[in-house]
C-alpha cells in the first residue's frame, strides 16, 4: 500500500538558508502528520508560475518568503482579513484549485511576546520601529491586543504617518497612536515605552536605531524581529539601557505554527521546537 504524503514549500530568493523546513519537520513528527516540507528556490522573474507549478504537481500550501510576499498577495484569488491589512502574503493554502492569501507574521510576533515571553500588551506602551512589510503586518494583531499606547517610528516618517494613518483606520478604541522620528527617539525626553519592537531591517546591516535610555521603561522589552547567533545591534543597546532583550526566533517559530494549523488543523507544541532551535544554536 502506498501512502500519499502531502507536500508542502517555502518559497523564497535566496531561500538554503532557512529554518522553515527544520521547524516544520519537527512540527509534523509531533503531530504525527505524513507531510513533506521544502525549500522551493523560485527564479526571481517566475514567481506565479513557480507556485501554479507546484500546484499542478499536487501541492498543498506553501509559505512564502523574501522577495516574494508582495507578488503572492497578489496572486492569490481570496485574502484574509490580516494579510489585506498586511498587504502582504507568507502563507499560501491551495483548496479546490484557488490560491488562499494569509499572513502569519503578526499573530507569530504577539503570541511569542505574550505567550513565550509572558508581556502582556494590554495596557502597554509600546513603540514600533519601522514601516515597512513586517511593521504593517504586526499592526492589527498589536492592536488587537489593546495597547493603552501605539507609537510608530521610521527613518522616512511620512511612512511611519501612512502606517499611523490605517491603523487609525481600523478604529479601536482607547489606543492612543503616534508618531516619532528617529531623532527624536535619539534625543530622548519623549516619553516610556513598556515595549518595543524593531520592525526595521537595520540589524540586517548590523546597524541600530539609536534609542535615548530614557525612552526605556524600567523592565522594558526590547524585541528584534531579525534573530541570528548573536545579539543584535539593537539587543545589544537595549541591555545596555537595562531592557530585556528578546529576537525574533521564536515569532519566526509561532508564524510557522499558525501557518501548520492553517494547513493541517492543529497546533504544534512550540515551546519544544522553539528550545530545540536555540539548543542547536548554542551548540
Ligand atoms: P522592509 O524592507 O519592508 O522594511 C524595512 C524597514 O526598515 C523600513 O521601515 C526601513 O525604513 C527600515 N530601515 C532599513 N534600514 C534602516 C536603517 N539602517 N536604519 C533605520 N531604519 C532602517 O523589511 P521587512 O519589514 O520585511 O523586514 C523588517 C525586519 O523584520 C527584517 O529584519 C526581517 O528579517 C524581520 N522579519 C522577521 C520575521 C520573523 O519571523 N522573525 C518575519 C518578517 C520579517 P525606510 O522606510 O525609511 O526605508
Amino acid at each position: 500500500m502506498s501512502v500519499k504524503t502531502d507536500a508542502y514549500v517555502v518559497f523564497g530568493n535566496p531561500i538554503a538558508h532557512s529554518k522553515s523546513p527544520l521547524i516544520h519537520g519537527l512540527f509534523a513528527h509531533q503531530t504525527k502528520q505524513a507531510m513533506s516540507y521544502q525549500t522551493y528556490l523560485a527564479p526571481l522573474d517566475q514567481f506565479a508560475v513557480s507556485v501554479q507549478g507546484f500546484m499542478q504537481l499536487g501541492g498543498c500550501g506553501a509559505n512564502v518568503t523574501v522577495p516574494f510576499k508582495l507578488e503572492a498577495f497578489d496572486l492569490a484569488q481570496t485574502l484574509s482579513e490580516r494579510a489585506q491589512v498586511a498587504g502582504a502574503v507568507n502563507t499560501l493554502l491551495f483548496r479546490d484549485g484557488q490560491i488562499i492569501g494569509d499572513n502569519t507574521d503578526g499573530a507569530g510576533l504577539v503570541r511569542d511576546i505574550t505567550v513565550n515571553l509572558r508581556r502582556s500588551l494590554q495596557g502597554a506602551r509600546v513603540l514600533l520601529l519601522g514601516a515597512g512589510g513586517a511593521a504593517r503586518g504586526a499592526l492589527l494583531p498589536l492592536l488587537q491586543q489593546l495597547p493603552a499606547q501605539l507609537c510608530i517610528a521610521n527613518r522616512s516618517v511620512e511612512k511611519a504617518e501612512t502606517l499611523c494613518a490605517l491603523a487609525a483606520s481600523f478604529e479601536i478604541d482607547d489606543v492612543q497612536l503616534s508618531v516619532l522620528s528617529l531623532d527624536a527617539l535619539a534625543q530622548g525626553g519623549v516619553g516610556q515605552f513598556d515595549v518595543i519592537i524593531n520592525a526595521t531591517s537595520a540589524s540586517l546591516q548590523q546597524e541600530s536605531v539609536m534609542i535615548a535610555s530614557d525612552v526605556f521603561a524600567s523592565d522594558c522589552l526590547a524585541y528584534d524581529m531579525m534573530y541570528g547567533d548573536v545579539a543584535t545591534p539593537f539587543m545589544r543597546m537595549a541591555q545596555s539601557a537595562g531592557a530585556q532583550t528578546a529576537d525574533g526566533l521564536g515569532m519566526l517559530v509561532e508564524q510557522a505554527a499558525e501557518a501548520f494549523y492553517l494547513w493541517r488543523g492543529v497546533r504544534p507544541d512550540t515551546a519544544l521546537v522553539l528550545a530545540q532551535l536555540r539548543g542547536d544554536r548554542q551548540a
